[in-house]
């Protein structure tokens, strides 16, 4: 059911918006045609409600924002039915304004939500670059096998190693042609990758060349290309390790 409150004085047309808000005994429908009011009280069909509603507001006590207590207004007997229908389905209803205001908390706290993960991120992306960088640290001092050393096999797999991370230009010959240019630095780390035709293979000559000191990871690898459990690194992606 519906309460109305009359903005006029002019009982013809309280008389017009009390019948043309009047539901039948199940209150399902409304059995005042439009078709009929208006010749009754010379109005045009088209404009009737309109008239209603400068004569009236409808509003339901039955139904109340469940946020704000404000009672639903109705702009239409449209409007009305289908509002029943809604409320009787979902059992609540919330008026435009608390609805717009808690989408724009939800929207708020999403966006924190978001900007937080990405700060813990950063901060683990940073956590596990100092991991690696204790654990890979280049070595200075240390005593690496002179080249008369290395047995035909070691040598041989530095070499494919060398040749699949790209190739190494003398540095003579970039100071020839580069002047003014940034000179590349040879030594800097690189991804070294299908070195033979198998995965094992590569694996097999980057684990001899490290054993030897003549490769080893370098501490500016990318973290991602690391696994890690809490503070420990348990392993690193060959494919993709510098
Ligand atoms: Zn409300």
């Amino acid at each position: 059911m519906s309460t109305t409150k009359f903005l006029t004085e002019d009982e013809h047309l309280i008389q017009l918006a009390r019948l043309y808000w009047e539901l039948d005994r199940e209150e399902k429908t409304f059995p005042h045609q439009l078709k009929s009011l208006a010749p009754r009280f010379a109005i045009p069909a088209n404009k009737l409600t309109k008239t209603v509603l400068e004569t009236c507001e409808a509003s339901s006590p039955a139904i109340v924002c469940e946020t704000c207590g404000r009672a639903r207004r109705y702009d239409s007997r449209k409007d009305y039915l289908e509002a029943q229908r809604y409320y009787s389905r979902y059992g609540s209803w919330r008026c435009w304004e608390c609805y717009n205001e808690e989408e724009r908390r939800r929207r708020e706290e999403e966006e924190k939500r978001r900007e937080l993960a990405a700060r813990q991120a950063l901060a683990l992306r940073l956590h596990h670059k100092e991991l690696i960088e204790k654990a890979h640290a280049r070595q200075e001092g240390r005593d690496y096998l002179l080249p008369t050393e290395l047995s035909l096999t070691s040598a041989v797999y530095l070499f494919s190693a060398m040749k699949a991370g790209g190739p190494v230009c003398p540095r003579a010959f970039w100071e020839r042609l580069t002047t003014g240019f940034e000179e590349p630095d040879v030594f800097a780390p690189r991804i070294i990758k299908d070195i033979s035709l198998t995965k094992a293979f590569d694996e097999e000559i980057l684990d001899r060349l490290k054993a030897r000191g003549l490769v080893a990871v370098s501490a500016a690898s990318e973290p991602e290309t690391f696994g890690f459990h809490e503070d420990l690194i348990v392993g690193y992606d060959p494919g993709r390790v510098q």
